[in-house]
């Protein structure tokens, strides 16, 4: 039986383990202390977490004492908006980890509207928060998210321009760094924002842990009393393991990113112009915008995302849906809803996304792939919703 050569290009849903992380991990599973003891083996815990804390710190230009490891992007997100806010202002590309907390806080959402293009307009932000300190809301007590990157789009959006706005109205800013971290640099001050939440197995790092880096002074509840880990700002015994992984993919993305963002992008755009070759009518969203190097968000009119991320798999080829996927159901895309795009565009968006693995081999065996079930060629299974 011959085997498949797999090609996985969904590094935005969860990117392959670098080898540097598996190995820095490995070693922090023989550190037998728990960090918060004071004995030799409790040292050399505390030593590995406080080391990945620099890296991490590093990686978005901020202090390692503002630095909180959680358990992902999801807790970073829940720290920051389970309360306090009386408004708390975002925009629909915001991912689910930030607008359910958001939603069931005892805060006002305000939701804003963003432009066809996937990016938010600085004086439809300006006026909302205008809007909202009228209505009553202290500027102190109003926090606005700010995605950097988009999970389905990539599309990047101007967070130093927006958070600018927000600072000067005296709200705080909280930044999901998740997409961009190590695909672009990131220079937390340059944004501006006082609370940033990045994802370690978005970066080659192990899932299951993550960091929210809290700038100095601003204001935080705790999600998880208890312990007085983290500075009391997050209570539970550190995972050494994971946080060494995290660190270590932190530090292997940091060096590569302006070399390596290069490649990726080159090998994104070889795709995207082998499928438009083979499927003239594919549609690619963000190309007029700034887009992360990794990402396509394609789109075959006629053909539903869910047959052709199937098709592809069969095919040797793994890639995502561009629609937001739950318990295993399909629903249509609020991100691709918001930018104007009707349900048979937004039925049929399916994503490509690269990372520090892949290889102009990966692109010539999804391009093949691609042609054996060419979407645009071989019918339609759409029907109206
Ligand atoms: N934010 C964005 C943009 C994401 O893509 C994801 C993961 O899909 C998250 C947040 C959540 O990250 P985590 O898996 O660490 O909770």
């Amino acid at each position: 039986m011959t085997r498949v050569v797999r090609t996985y290009l969904d590094y935005n849903a969860t990117a392959p383990l670098r080898p540097q992380a598996r190995e820095a991990m490995l070693a922090a599973l023989d550190a037998a202390g728990n960090p918060s003891s004071v004995h030799a083996e409790g040292r050399r815990a505390r030593a590995i977490v406080e080391a990945a804390r620099e890296t991490v710190a590093a990686l978005v230009g901020a202090r390692p004492s503002e630095v909180i490891f959680t358990s992902g992007a999801t807790e970073a997100a829940s720290t920051v908006l389970h309360r306090r806010w009386q408004t708390i202002v975002l925009a629909p590309v915001e991912h689910p980890c930030v607008t359910g907390p958001a939603l069931a806080s005892e805060g006002r959402v305000r939701e804003l509207p963003i432009a066809r293009d996937g990016r938010l307009d600085p004086e439809t932000l300006r006026g909302a928060i205008a809007g909202e300190i009228e209505r009553g809301t202290p500027a102190a007590q109003m926090v606005v998210a700010l995605q950097l990157a988009n999970n389905e789009t990539g599309i990047v959006q101007d967070v130093a321009a927006l958070s600018a706005i927000a600072k000067e109205a005296g709200a705080f800013v909280v930044c999901d760094a998740v997409q961009a971290a190590g695909r672009i640099a990131i220079d937390r001050d340059a944004l501006g924002c006082d609370f940033l939440m990045l994802s370690s197995h978005k970066l080659g790092g192990p899932k299951g842990i993550g960091a929210l880096i809290v700038r100095e002074g601003a204001p935080l509840s705790p999600l998880l009393i208890g312990g007085g880990q983290e500075k009391r700002r997050r209570a539970g015994t550190e995972n050494v393991e994971a946080i060494a992984g995290f660190g270590a993919a932190a530090q292997a993305a940091a060096t590569e990113t302006g070399q390596r963002a290069h490649l990726v992008a080159g090998l994104r755009d070889a795709l995207e112009s082998g499928l438009r070759r083979m499927s003239p009518g594919l549609v690619v969203v963000g190309v007029d915008v700034e887009r992360l190097p990794n990402t396509s968000l394609v789109v075959s009119p006629g053909r539903r995302s869910e047959t052709t991320v199937i098709s592809l798999d069969m095919a040797g080829v793994a890639v995502s849906s561009g629609s937001a996927c739950a318990s295993g159901k399909v629903s249509r895309s609020p991100v691709l809803a918001a930018m104007g795009f009707g349900d048979d565009i937004a039925q049929g968006a399916v994503r490509f996304s690269l990372g520090w693995a892949t290889t102009q081999e990966d692109i010539e065996r999804c391009l093949q792939a691609w042609s054996s079930i060419r979407p645009a060629d071989k019918g339609s299974d759409l029907t109206a919703a």
